[in-house]
C-alpha cells in the first residue's frame, strides 16, 4: 500500500513542526529526530491537519497525495 503522505528523510531537518502540528500521524525519529508517520496514523480522518504540515514544514519535506 502507498501511503498518501511521504517524507523526504534526506530534506527533514527535525523541526518537529509537523509533530506538533499533526501529532496522531508524524512522529519524529529517537535517533535523528527526523520525521515519520505513524504506522497507526489516521489518516482518513487528518487530512487539513496534514495539509496544514505540509504548509508549515520549513523545508517543504512532506508530499501528500490525498
Ligand atoms: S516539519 Fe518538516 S523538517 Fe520539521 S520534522 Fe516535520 S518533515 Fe521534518
Amino acid at each position: 500500500m502507498t501511503l498518501p503522505v511521504t517524507i523526504d528523510a534526506d530534506r527533514c531537518i527535525g523541526s518537529g513542526m509537523c509533530v506538533t502540528t499533526a501529532p496522531t500521524v508524524f512522529d519524529q525519529n529517537d535517533e535523528d529526530g527526523r520525521a515519520l508517520i505513524r504506522s497507526d496514523a489516521p489518516l482518513d480522518r487528518e487530512r487539513e491537519a496534514v495539509r496544514q504540515a505540509v504548509a508549515r514544514c520549513p523545508v517543504g519535506a512532506i508530499q501528500a497525495t490525498a
